[in-house]
């Protein structure tokens, strides 16, 4: 092709049909133009370097890298590299003629899938289909792409429209090698002509790309200067990417503020993580990676993770669940991953064997972590106990096989501060019964504790919502015959044994008077059980208990009943203290045929004493506890 010579064409009728394609629905993030043309112009600049090492060509000794220039004045924005360079064969080839079959391929291979992921609402295909350039048809009508081939003397400058239509000629405007590629900006896409925009969207695509890509604007801004001073001089421009990032390296290479700086710089958290896996799983899984476990607030439901998928360094989405255990995305990380088949839609990734091997390996490495911690760290790991509790449970709720791998190493954080496993609560509760007791609120449950604080019965305490159902997991778990069958029991779900006398005196006659009178008193009918009990301690005169299964059963209604727990009677049993003097008194008098009206109201006040030691007390019955209170005192 000579200079005046200039070829003009249709890019082909199916190439023709795809630009509505492209423009309206391949992508519906238009922002990844930028990624797709950042990445041909890296492609580019390794093809060269390959090239050279392989002594087909020499190097001209200058640098590689790749300009994002903005200019204000022509509404244009170009990426220049100073890679392999095409000439007016390879264009022709690469550019007039594969988009076709790439597009079609894709047309018919995904048009389903793709549809199929926009329903579902995650964004669409990801990734490449040999139709990277023609995404800068997204937000320009006008597109030129002027290059010099690396073993050609004259540049190419093409030109091509949104209609379809392109003309190419030789052109001087070009004397290096390497390709621009200059985008006119739509005038419905002027939110593309910022700097703003375009930087936020190389940080986002292209901050770990391997070559290093500079941000231009043009015209350039003059530093306003002041009288009399010098013209300041320039600093140095800065790549506006990290080309070695951190998660290529060795392991043992990295240093802990490597690791620190690296998350707080990806993940603008000015806390320090807890701590970090770094992955690097060779053949055949071939991904790296580095998870880190951020510092978690106590409302874990609305924590959000961020783990940024990378394929080779380009950026590809955060959070894809199909490659990630969702409960893994509570973390912050990143994963390269270059052996993805992104080209297919999330539908197919769910059920892509390599991805659930992927998956799988991340699950592993993090329980090992967590399993090391607890077994070479000790102190360090109940330090973070109270942080990293919240992801290991929801995880073992999540993924049975997860909890198998890290079951020995939950601790439990009991009332007395100490964090022990299930195995050394056993070894530390003297009467162990195949029970673990709990509070899920310290100061509600004060004087149930300290009936077990009297018996040295350690108590551990649990979050109302997620503890209770992985305990439920821990309750159903295969274990060796120690901790075989161990529930987990609230401290007011029944006087258990622990809190019995062993050797007591009863007088069964009495007792049922005792019961009785209260039964008749109280007058609760069938939702109040009465029973007596002899109490180590003699302090309380009653214990008011509501069995572990019926509140787990009336919590669960609460939360998925859609309030059907309303009418829900609790099953719940008085207790009266045989030990207590209190409690024996009313006894006697009961006996004595000495039901008289202060009977009747210190049997109201035994009752209400054990309600307000189990649950904050309803109105009326904080009024009658009060009217009872002082009018007993004056009766002394
Ligand atoms: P893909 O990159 O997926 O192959 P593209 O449509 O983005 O599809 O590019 C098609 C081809 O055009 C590339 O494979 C490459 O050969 C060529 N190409 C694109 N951009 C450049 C560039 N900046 N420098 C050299 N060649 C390029």
């Amino acid at each position: 092709m000579s200079e005046n010579q200039v070829k003009k064409g249709g890019i082909s009728v199916e190439t023709k049909n795809i630009f509505p394609v492209i423009k309206k629905w391949l992508y519906s993030d238009k922002d990844i133009f930028v990624r797709e043309l950042v990445s041909n112009a890296c492609d580019a600049i390794t093809k060269h370097k390959r090239l050279v090492s392989l002594g087909e060509t020499v190097s001209d000794g200058a640098p590689y890298r790749i300009d994002v220039t903005l200019d204000n004045d022509l509404g244009t924005l170009t990426f220049s590299d100073n890679g392999i360079g095409m000439n007016a064969e390879e264009i022709d080839k690469y550019i007039n003629q594969i988009a076709l079959s790439g597009a079609v391929d894709f047309i018919q291979k995904y048009e389903k899938a793709d549809a199929d992921a926009k329903a579902e609402g995650t964004g669409g295909i990801i990734g490449h289909f040999g139709l990277g350039f023609y995404s800068a048809f997204m937000i320009a009508d006008k597109v030129e792409i002027l290059s010099k081939s690396w073993h050609d003397d004259k540049a190419v400058l093409w030109k091509g429209t949104d209609e379809g239509d392109y003309e190419m000629s030789e052109s001087d405007e070009r004397t290096s090698r390497g390709t621009d590629i200059i985008l006119h900006i739509n005038d419905d896409e002027k939110e593309y002509a910022s700097a703003f925009k375009i930087k936020e969207i190389l940080d986002k695509f292209c901050a770990f790309m391997p070559e290093e890509i500079y941000f231009n604007e043009l015209p350039e801004k003059e530093e306003p200067k002041k009288e009399g001073e010098e013209a300041a001089e320039k600093p140095e421009p800065k790549p506006i990417n990290d080309t070695n990032p951190l998660w290529l390296k060795r392991p043992q290479d990295c240093t802990e503020e490597e690791y620190k700086e690296f998350y707080q710089k990806v993940f603008h958290d000015y806390r320090e993580p807890l701590f970090w896996i770094h992955i690097n799983a060779d053949y055949p899984l071939n991904f790296k990676g580095i998870l880190y476990f951020p510092k978690m607030e106590n409302e874990f439901g609305n924590y959000e993770g961020q783990v940024k998928l990378y394929y080779n360094q380009v950026f590809v989405a955060d959070n894809i669940k199909e490659v990630i255990p969702e409960y893994l995305l509570l973390l912050k990380g990143v994963l390269d991953c270059p052996e993805l088949p992104l080209n297919v839609s999330r539908s197919y990734l769910q059920t892509n064997g390599y991805v659930s091997k992927i998956s799988a390996h991340i699950v592993k490495k993090v329980g090992d972590k967590i399993n090391a911690l607890f077994n070479t760290e000790r102190e360090k790991y109940e330090g973070m106990w109270d942080a990293v509790k919240l992801f290991v449970e929801y995880g073992c709720v999540r993924d049975q096989k997860f909890f198998e791998k890290v079951k020995n190493s939950v601790l439990y954080k009991t009332t007395a501060g100490k964090y022990l496993t299930l195995a050394e609560y056993a070894d530390a509760n003297e009467h162990f019964d195949k029970k673990v007791y709990y509070t899920d609120d310290k100061k509600q449950q004060a004087a149930y504790i300290a009936m077990f604080d009297k018996q040295n019965v350690p108590i551990v305490e649990l979050d109302k919502l997620l503890d209770i159902q992985f305990v439920s997991t821990v309750e159903h778990a295969e274990t060796d015959e120690k901790l075989k069958d161990v529930k987990f029991v609230r401290v007011d779900s029944g006087v258990s044994d622990i809190l019995k006398e062993e050797n007591r005196e009863e007088n069964k006659e009495n007792n049922e008077k005792l019961a009785k009178f209260f039964e008749k008193t109280l007058n609760k009918g069938e939702h109040l059980k009465i029973t007596c009990e002899t109490l180590k301690d003699t302090t309380v005169p009653a214990f008011l208990g509501l069995s572990e299964e019926s509140r787990r059963f009336a919590d669960m209604m609460k939360l998925y009943g859609n309030g059907m727990s309303a009418g829900l009677p609790q099953e719940l049993t008085l207790s009266l203290n045989l030990s207590n003097p209190l409690t024996q008194k009313l006894e006697q008098r009961v006996a004595d045929g000495n039901e008289d009206e202060l009977t009747e109201k210190l049997a109201k006040q035994v009752y209400l004493l054990a309600l307000v030691a189990q649950r904050p007390l309803e109105a009326d019955e904080l009024s009658e506890f009060l009217a009872l209170s002082s009018e007993l005192y004056t009766r002394l």
